[in-house]
């Protein structure tokens, strides 16, 4: 005999059957348990009125004969009743009501009691999985790195402010310029760490706080040491989710191609023409926009291809701490799109301090703001190269879903604060 325990979904009594159906950790699909009157007059009553979504255990075991498409049929001996709601629930957790999109991020926690909401949540839980598992067979090492810092890396209107006893201090929008200081003393580290962005516009693919799998590695010949790291973390995930999840992804209505290693490479330059014979404008010196990463991303598709990198990012487009290439114009930063969305970026950085002492410069920010940052780069700092992978729009990506806010149980964005 086990004890599997869960919330009812749902419950219909059928003349003298009670058929509930369970949500457990256990299975993708819920328990199904029938009741019989004649057979056990006295579970059969405790049962048969139990509110939907009341938190039950069951003690019995799996049915010889399983008849039912539903879910996994349990023969019960005894269900112990944990707690009944006390109102009626707020969404409709079978699904026949489609829920506002309002309504479903509000009671996310409460409708990935659904198996296809819950199938997101699982396969976010096994990219990060897999995502560990692959850096720590490559001998990456995890590091941690604080949220709460003096400057930004990736410019201040992005910042969040937050007080820090008597000054102010801002919650991190990237672990950028900490794991290129470990690169002092570390060959090889990763974090996984969430990004806090005050960006202000709503988009689809914007959240406030994110999180991120981010990498950095040292003695480095260019950026395409880097670009192979990603390619072969990011197939690896792909991969690793069609091979272990095919229940929650059939459940998603997905069908995830595997990828191939080496993935295309494009320079910005030919992405623009590209693009420009399309007949879409693309600013000169800009990062591309997101109508042009969509177009570029159907381009890429009619050639049969889902994950590519494009290469050589204008300097004027990229962070200070990118490497820029001899004649000033180029920057040594790469961005990987899967299905014309961006979900990483990377390069080489610059490690010469006298270089990057410069770049800062050029990018109108204070050296002295950067002091901290800065010294490291004066005890032995080897060449080296990261990148900044996005966990949610990764995951957007691989299950087609249309909005990024779907791919976490609780959001922040321009309006929500809570839950
Ligand atoms: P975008 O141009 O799409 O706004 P970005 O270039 O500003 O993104 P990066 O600084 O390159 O973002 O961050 C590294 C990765 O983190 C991105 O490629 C993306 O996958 C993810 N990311 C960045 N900002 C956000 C955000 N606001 N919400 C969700 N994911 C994000
Ligand atoms: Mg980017």
């Amino acid at each position: 005999m086990v004890r599997i325990c869960g919330w009812i979904v749902r419950l219909k009594v059928v003349g003298r059957v009670a058929i509930t159906e369970v949500v457990t950790d256990l299975y993708n699909k819920p328990v199904v348990v029938a009741v019989k009157s004649d057979r056990d007059l006295e579970l059969f009553s405790k049962v048969k009125d139990l509110p939907i979504g009341t938190a039950v255990c069951i003690d019995g075991e799996v049915s010889p004969e399983q008849r039912s498409k539903r879910g996994v049929e349990y023969l019960a001996k005894d269900i112990r009743i944990y707690a009944k709601p006390s109102e009626s629930m707020p969404v409709d957790l079978v699904g026949k009501v489609p829920a506002l999109l309002d309504t479903r991020i509000k009671y996310r926690y409460l409708l990935i009691r659904n198996p296809v909401e819950r199938s997101i949540i699982k396969i976010r839980a096994l990219v990060l999985k897999l995502a560990r598992e692959f850096l720590e067979n490559r001998g990456f090492i995890e590091v941690h790195t604080p949220k709460i810092v003096a400057a930004g890396a990736e410019g201040g209107a992005t910042l969040f402010q937050v007080k820090y006893f008597e000054s102010n201090a801002y919650l991190s929008q990237s672990p950028q310029l900490y794991k290129q200081m470990l690169m002092t003393s570390f060959s090889k580290v990763y974090e996984i760490t969430p990004y806090f962005r005050a960006e202000k516009f709503n988009t689809k693919r914007h959240l406030n706080e994110s999180w991120g799998i981010d990498v950095e590695q040292g003695f480095i010949d260019s950026e395409e040491d880097v670009m192979k790291t990603l390619e072969e973390l990011v197939a690896y995930i792909v991969n690793g989710v069609i091979e272990r999840a095919p229940e929650e992804l059939e459940l998603l209505g997905v069908e995830a191609r595997p990828l191939s290693t080496p993935f295309k490479r494009i320079d910005f330059r030919e992405a623009v023409e590209l693009l420009m014979n399309r007949g879409l404008e693309i600013p000169e010196g800009e990062d591309l926009s997101e109508a042009a990463e969509r177009e570029l991303g159907s381009i890429m598709a009619e050639k049969n291809c889902e994950a590519y990198f494009i290469k050589k990012f204008p300097w004027t487009s990229a962070g200070f701490y990118y490497m820029r290439d001899e004649e000033g114009f180029t920057a040594r930063k790469f961005d990987l799109d899967y299905k014309g969305l961006e979900v990483a970026s990377g390069g080489q950085r610059e490690h010469r301090y006298e270089k990057l002492v410069e770049s800062l410069k050029l990018k109108g920010l204070s050296p002295s703001d950067f002091e901290y940052y800065l010294e490291a780069f004066k005890y032995g700092m080897p060449p080296h190269g990261g990148f900044g992978l996005g966990v949610e729009r990764l995951l957007m990506s691989l299950l087609n879903l249309d909005n990024i806010r779907l791919t976490t149980v609780f959001v922040r964005d321009r309006t929500r604060l809570t839950p």
